[in-house]
This record gives structure tokens, C-alpha cells and sequence, in this order.
């Protein structure tokens, strides 16, 4: 059987009706793109000739799995089609320029403590190295940007975050911190050095990893927020250039010019990057996008 099942017309009544289509009240652009990724599924299961028993295992999956969407998500490549979608549009727009964007991830905490100054973002002991990061935060004109806060979070050297740590060991905002950014516009920070990570074992972004002959691996990497009046809210990470896993990180976060390569010294690593931020246009371009995030 070809797609073209899909066309038929008792099957386009049922996705007109399931949508709301033709209903009173209801969301006009939730109702068509609910059409749409509805129709779609039904073309991928008439493409693939999905069974009874494989459309239920793929349900059960989801429901079982939900908890770990966060990490589903990237693991696809979603969250980095949304990053290289952004882009086109910006690209159209004529925004280009300034620091690459790239993938959030699950694991932010709003709410870290807002310091100044030479910054530790580590409050727990950690049988490990120290990471020193310093650089600048500047506009397109390379000039610093005024009254900038850098939030930055990053694992320890389990590969853990605080907040979502299975170990529970770790203190409440432990190598997280928001840096209050003076009128330089430099930065400085260090803490203890994180390291990459996996997926949980046994989860469900392990299974689907697995099942499709892949890891669940990430480099070691540092997250930013990088916010000021009248600049774009950029959300981006750097991942350490020298890592294993620097180019096959399992979520596709590590974009070019985004991969300093750390100065070891010791069990202690240097880095320094610069941020360059993009104008923002309007009120909603400096914000945050509304994206669900955890707070402590
Ligand atoms: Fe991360």
C-alpha cells in the first residue's frame, strides 16, 4: 500500500474532526498543526508498514519514558533542528553574527546565586582538577556590553548536575552560578572541572540510543545564558575541543566555535572565550524563550 492511503477521504474527515477542524471553539493553530503531525504519523506508519504490536510498543515507549523527553529530544537531533531553524530565520532576517547559539539541554536551575567579582561556582568537595575560565562579553560592535549577567552551569566530575544528581550528594547550586558582569564586560570563574556524560543507563534515551546502534555520550561541556538590556538572550555551551567525545556528542551541541581547546596544566585547565552578542530588536528578543525550567 503507497501514502496515498492517507488521502483517502474518510481518512482526511477523521484527521479534519480530530483536529477540531470544523469545531467552534478551540485553538485555530494548535487545530492545524495537530492535522498536520497527526497526518504525518499516519504516512511514516503506512510508509514502514507498522504493525499493531510495534505502533503499541512505540506508545508504550513514550508513556514509559516521558521522564527523560529532556534527553529524547536532543539525542534525535530536535533540539538542534531548532537551533540550525533559528539560524535560517536569522540568517533571512539579516541577523547573523556573534556567538553560535546551542542546545539548553534539560538541565538548568533558575534561581542560582547572583555574584560579582572573581567567581567559585563550586561549594562541594570534588576529587578533581580546577577549571579557570575568563574572557569577555561584547557587543557587535566589540565593545563591552553594559550590565550583563553570564549564568553558567556545568556536571561535576561524575558527569552529574546538582538538583538532578541520583547520588542526591550534591549541595543546592553547586557549579551553578549567575555572574553579575561589570562595565569591562570580563568574566572570570573557576571551579571544579566537570566532565562529560551519558545518558542513564537503562533509561529510556539509553534504549532508543542503543537500539539505534548509537551512545548517549556528551563531551565535557560548560552551559551559558549570556543576558543584557537591549541584547539578544543568547543560549549556548562550550564543550572541551580536546574531549573524546568533542566530535560525537550524542546531543549534537558542539557547533564550530564552540570547542576552545583547554590549556592543561596539571589536573587544572585553562579557557578563555569571549562572548559577542547580537542586538536585540525588541522586548521579546531579550528575553528568555519560555521554555519550562526547573527552580530551586
Ligand atoms: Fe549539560
Amino acid at each position: 500500500m503507497t501514502e496515498d492511503f492517507v488521502q483517502n477521504s474518510d481518512i482526511q474527515t477523521l484527521l479534519d474532526r480530530a483536529a477540531g477542524v470544523d469545531a467552534e471553539g478551540g485553538d485555530k493553530r494548535l487545530k492545524a498543526i495537530t492535522r498536520d503531525l497527526v497526518e504525518a504519523i499516519m504516512r511514516v506508519i503506512v510508509r514502514h508498514d507498522i504493525s499493531e504490536s510495534e505502533f503499541w510498543a512505540a506508545i508504550k515507549f513514550f508513556q514509559d519514558g516521558a521522564g527523560q523527553l529532556g534527553l529524547i529530544v536532543p539525542g534525535v537531533g530536535l533540539e538542534h533542528f531548532m537551533d540550525l531553524y533559528m539560524d535560517a530565520k536569522d540568517a533571512e532576517a539579516g541577523k547573523s553574527g556573534g556567538t553560535p547559539r546551542t542546545i539548553e539541554g534539560p538541565l538548568y536551575v533558575e534561581g542560582a546565586p547572583l555574584v560579582d567579582g572573581d567567581a567559585n561556582l563550586s561549594d562541594d568537595p570534588d576529587d578533581t582538577g580546577t577549571l579557570y575560565m575568563t574572557g569577555q562579553i561584547k557587543g557587535p560592535d566589540g565593545k563591552p556590553v553594559q550590565d550583563a549577567i553570564l549564568h553558567v552551569w556545568h556536571a561535576n566530575s561524575q558527569g552529574f548536575y546538582s538538583h538532578f544528581d541520583p547520588t542526591r550528594e550534591q549541595t543546592p547550586f553547586n557549579n551553578r552560578r549567575r555572574l553579575k558582569i561589570g562595565s569591562d564586560g570580563r568574566y572570570s570563574f573557576h571551579s571544579k572541572m566537570p566532565n562529560g556524560y551519558s545518558v542513564p543507563p537503562g533509561g529510556a534515551a539509553d534504549v532508543l540510543m542503543k537500539a539505534l546502534g548509537r551512545h548517549g555520550n556528551r563531551p565535557a561541556h560548560v552551559h551559558f545564558f549570556v543576558e543584557a538590556p537591549n541584547y539578544r538572550t543568547l543560549t549556548t555551551q562550550i564543550n572541551f575541543g580536546d574531549d573524546p567525545f568533542a566530535a560525537d556528542d550524542f546531543a549534537f551541541a558542539t557547533r564550530e566555535g564552540l570547542l576552545p581547546v583547554p590549556n592543561r596544566q596539571g589536573d587544572s585547565a585553562y579557557i578563555a572565550f569571549d562572548f559577542t552578542l547580537q542586538k536585540a530588536d525588541d522586548v521579546e528578543e531579550a528575553s528568555f524563550s519560555t521554555r519550562f525550567r526547573a527552580a530551586a
